[in-house]
């Protein structure tokens, strides 16, 4: 009988038991943060099939992976998607603690029911506004509604939702706050991130960078906020809102370094294995998936990851004009 293959562990002694698996970097949305109105995106031909994806995440929790995150580009816009959520929903309880996923939430309301009955019991919305105007001017396209009607479908399905929030100067700045009074309103917790510096954008980061301590010192002026030690598994950190009775975490990768308990690695859609959001050390899984011993080749490759995941990042936005600390967008290796 073969061994079971060894459970991945970096040379930080961190065990990676995470995964954000991008099933495509495409997008119906072009949130001006993230990507420019004309993306290159990648050739079809490159980005692996389902029955890989699926491999590659049996792999992944073949070596200790419970929790596994399905993002993009906009998961939901990859036609055969809903397939892999269900074969994968078939292991939570098992061999998975969670599957989740991260969305625009532009065609939630179509698939919200199929994600319940897969097994998906939380997922993230992005929404960085709930002002039509603003929704339009931001994402470049005009559609705050769908994304509201998908929310809202989300939660009648039984499907918990976090709201994400990208903080930025000048855009979402003034309505923060009402938009963390609005989701507590619904039940649905927040978590506010930095802007980070992935890829160009055919405009400069800074203009719109927003540090998030500024923010929080703003909303204790107004609500108490109360520091709690949950988690979710992620790089957040939270703080309940007395007032609201609501759950607000902060993502701070420019002003609060989170990297010493990182336990997940990011796979892109067309198979390469990115061991940090802020870094270019990556492993080619495309290669071992496709080669004619997968396991020997698998076994090897995540090897080579183990020895390569950096021990932090490397973001920082210095000032005006600062160059993107790494050139690959967010949407191509898996937000
Ligand atoms: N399309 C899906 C969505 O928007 O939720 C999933 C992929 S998106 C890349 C994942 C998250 O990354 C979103 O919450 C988005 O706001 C965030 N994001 C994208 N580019 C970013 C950047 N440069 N800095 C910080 N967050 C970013
Ligand atoms: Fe698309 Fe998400 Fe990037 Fe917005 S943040 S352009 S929704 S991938």
């Amino acid at each position: 009988m073969t061994p079971p293959p060894p459970p991945l562990i970096d040379r930080y002694a961190r065990a990676i038991t995470y995964l954000r698996l991008s099933v495509t970097d495409r997008c119906d949305l072009r949130c001006a943060y993230c990507m420019p109105e004309r993306m290159q995106f990648l050739p079809r031909a490159e980005v692996l099939t389902l029955e890989e994806l699926y491999c590659a995440a049996r792999a992944f929790m073949a070596r200790g992976v419970r929790k596994i995150r399905l993002t993009g580009g906009e998961p939901l816009v990859r036609r055969d998607m809903i397939e892999l959520v269900r074969a994968l929903g078939r292991h939570v309880g098992g061999e998975l603690d969670e599957l989740t996923l991260t969305t625009n939430g532009t065609r939630l309301a179509e698939f919200a029911d199929d994600l319940a009955a897969a097994g998906v019991r939380r997922i993230n919305v992005s929404l960085d506004t709930r002002d039509r105007a603003r929704f339009a001017a931001l994402t470049r396209r005009d559609q705050v509604d769908a994304v509201l009607a998908g929310i809202a479908a989300a939660r009648a399905a039984g499907i918990a939702v976090k709201i994400n929030t990208v903080a930025l100067k000048d855009i979402n700045e003034d309505e923060i706050a009402d938009l963390i009074g609005w989701a507590h309103g619904q039940g649905h917790d927040v978590t506010l991130i930095e802007v980070m510096p992935l890829g160009d954008i055919g405009a400069d980061r800074f203009d719109h960078y927003l540090p998030l301590d500024a923010v929080r010192r703003e909303l204790e002026a107004r609500w108490t906020l109360v520091p709690t030690t949950a988690t979710s598994g992620g790089p957040a950190r939270y703080v309940d809102i007395a007032e609201t009775g609501g759950r607000l975490g902060f993502i701070t990768p420019l002003t609060g370094n989170f990297c010493a308990g990182c336990n997940r690695v990011r796979l892109t859609a067309t198979g390469q294995l990115y061991l940090c959001l802020g870094g270019e050390a990556h492993v080619d899984l495309r290669a071992a998936l496709r080669s004619d011993d997968p396991e020997a080749a698998l076994n090897a490759a995540f090897a080579r990851a183990m020895g390569e995941k950096p021990e932090r990042h490397g973001f920082a936005i210095d000032g005006p004009g600062a160059a993107a600390a790494v050139a690959r967008h967010m949407s191509v290796t898996g937000g």
